[in-house]
């Protein structure tokens, strides 16, 4: 028991989120039970995931979907995604965009941010930045107060990251709560955390129990954005559970996923459906 404790304690993970040694240190958030560790996107004081490794290599199989047909396949079984550019993209630790894929619609949401200003991590794809304003004037509309905290994010400044994080910590270790360069979702330009002021423009899950937290996972569909990972997915998406997170895939595919209640690697095939 110990040991897996201490297994948990050390297997921190960001979802593609930055850990800069230079203001998030490794440090276990004060107050949460290590069962309920989130993976800290880009937060500031950083709350750190225990991962779950995705170990079934099925997402791979060629079949599936004709998203994976020219999948590049690398020796380790990572897979460069052929369409980082599809709204119905798949990202995770065994799905990369290409390093050098950089969304070219890039634009900055007209939505209250947690910060003043200008940083990269405020743009969205145009799509996913109209239909986030959408989603904050409705929940404006019902009393709630939404903050955008960080979007997109660039391959080399995850590089950037992760590089120092090795040159800090060493490779393994860094391996175990700094999300590699390409897997992290929000260099798509369609992933967008937000927060609150009741949450101190933190991200954790106890989000996911104030109202704003309820209203998304009960409206974020209706605008296009699916919680990208959801309660009890661990083993699928490779996270935990991220009330924050949303990732536009647009409104029929949103709509689907919620009503499916799937992940987007059920819902796209690269997971077999679970129980
Ligand atoms: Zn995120």
């Amino acid at each position: 028991m110990k040991k897996v404790i201490i297994y948990v304690l050390m297997s921190f993970s960001l979802v593609g989120c930055s850990l800069d040694p230079s203001n998030a240190e490794k440090e276990q958030p004060e107050e949460t039970p290590v069962s309920s560790q989130v993976s800290g996107d880009e937060v500031e004081k950083e709350e750190p995931a225990s991962s779950v490794p995705q170990n079934d290599s099925e997402d791979e199989s060629s079949e599936q979907s004709e998203q994976t047909n020219d999948d590049v396949v690398a020796r380790d079984g990572t897979v460069t995604v052929n369409n980082p550019e599809s709204l119905n993209v798949v990202v995770n630790k065994e799905r990369k965009l290409p390093s050098n894929y950089i969304p070219e619609d890039l634009t900055v949401p007209d939505v209250p941010f947690s910060f003043s200003e200008f940083a990269p991590k405020k743009q969205m794809r145009k799509e996913a930045a109209q239909a986030l304003e959408e989603l904050f004037t409705a929940a404006q509309q019902d009393g709630l107060d939404l903050v955008a905290a960080s979007g997109y994010r660039s391959y080399d400044r995850q590089k950037q990251i992760y590089d120092r994080n090795v040159d800090v910590y060493g490779k393994e270790e860094t391996d175990k709560f700094s999300a590699r360069p390409g897997t992290s979702e929000h260099q798509t330009g369609l992933a967008m955390d937000v927060t609150s002021a009741q949450m101190a423009f933190k991200l954790n899950q106890s989000f996911g129990k104030t109202d704003e937290g309820e209203w998304l996972a009960e409206h974020a569909h209706e605008y296009g954005f699916v919680i990208r990972y959801i309660k009890g997915s661990e083993d699928i998406t490779g996270y935990t559970y991220e009330p924050w997170h949303l990732r536009y895939v647009g409104k029929q595919y949103s709509t689907d996923v919620y009503e499916q209640e799937l992940t987007l690697e059920e819902f796209f095939g690269f997971h077999p459906v679970s129980e």
